[in-house]
């Protein structure tokens, strides 16, 4: 991989890169259609399909993350991605001469709160993975989406701290019919889960709904919210959160302009989402 990206850097080709952990869906394939518009015609898009290990904890759905390489494959083809990038664990994470994989990445500021409280090595797992990713992919550009809003977030400071010459774009989410924001876990959900999950971006447009009445205390909002998924069979709410959009920094009045994430478990499926509200 990275001797083709050099080869590339060679003959001056833009390279554009979308990250992913395959199981590609509606969402990943507007990254793509974005990497493409900011590679241009003569550029390269690559996407990488990287079930990363380290940014799973032990009690995680690591082993039964849905895969699907033949179907990845016929989607990157069909959207014109030039390169594939599916490395195994053994390349990624080697065990060498000098002993077992030992160097990882850590963002200690913005990884802090919401998925980084309910998942404590997750976002050292990401900007180990994604820094890997960037040296191999040597990208100018690489697209990240809004769904994993904190994730982007980390990986823009990320980037700015350890002068990474990428530019970092973060496209919006995409979403099913009713307002269910796409992702390679609602595969998990059952009928009457899948019917209960719209709850979570309800959340934000009740929130987005009353905000728009004048601001209000976060715990207040908090509350209202809370009891609004908790009226949901089966719905067990992890953490809803009222942020600074830019420092993610939780604020003590929600006004519309600031951002809202919550999680949400259906049985063993978490899921997020997160918008200005
Ligand atoms: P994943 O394969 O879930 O790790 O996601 C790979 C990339 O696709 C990340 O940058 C995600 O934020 C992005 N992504 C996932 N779901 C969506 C969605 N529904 N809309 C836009 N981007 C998404």
């Amino acid at each position: 991989m990275q001797r083709r990206a050099r080869a590339w850097r060679g003959e001056n080709l833009r390279v554009a890169f979308v990250p992913t952990m395959g199981y590609l869906h509606a969402g990943h394939l507007s990254l793509v259609r974005r990497a493409r518009q900011r590679a241009g015609a003569a550029g390269r898009v690559v996407v990488s399909i990287y079930v990363n290990p380290t940014q799973f904890g032990p009690n995680e759905d690591l082993s039964r993350y849905p895969r699907d390489f033949a179907r990845d494959s016929r989607l990157c083809r069909a959207a014109g991605v030039d390169v594939l990038f599916a490395p195994a664990d053994g390349e990624m994470y080697p065990a060498g001469e000098a002993g077992p994989y030992s160097t990882y990445v850590v963002e200690e500021t913005l990884s802090r709160g919401m998925e980084g409280s309910s998942r404590p090595t997750h976002f050292r797992g990401v900007t180990t993975v994604v820094a890997k990713l960037f040296n191999l992919v040597l990208p100018d550009v690489a697209v990240f989406g809004a769904k994993d809003f904190q994730q982007a977030s980390v990986i823009r400071k990320m980037v700015r701290d350890l002068n990474f010459p990428v530019r970092v774009e973060v496209a919006p989410t995409h979403r099913e019919a009713d307002g269910l924001a796409m992702s390679s876990r609602n595969k998990y959900l059952t009928p009457e889960q899948r019917a209960q999950a719209v709850v979570l971006s309800q959340a934000w447009r009740r929130a987005r709904e009353i905000v728009a009445q004048g601001a209000v205390p976060v715990p207040v909002l908090q509350a209202e919210l809370a009891d609004f998924i908790a009226a949901r069979p089966g719905a067990r709410l992890d953490y809803i959160e009222i942020f600074d959009p830019e420092t993610l920094a939780p604020l003590a009045q929600a006004a519309p302009g600031a951002r809202l994430a919550l999680a949400v478990f259906f049985g063993k499926t978490r899921l997020i989402d997160n918008e200005t509200i």
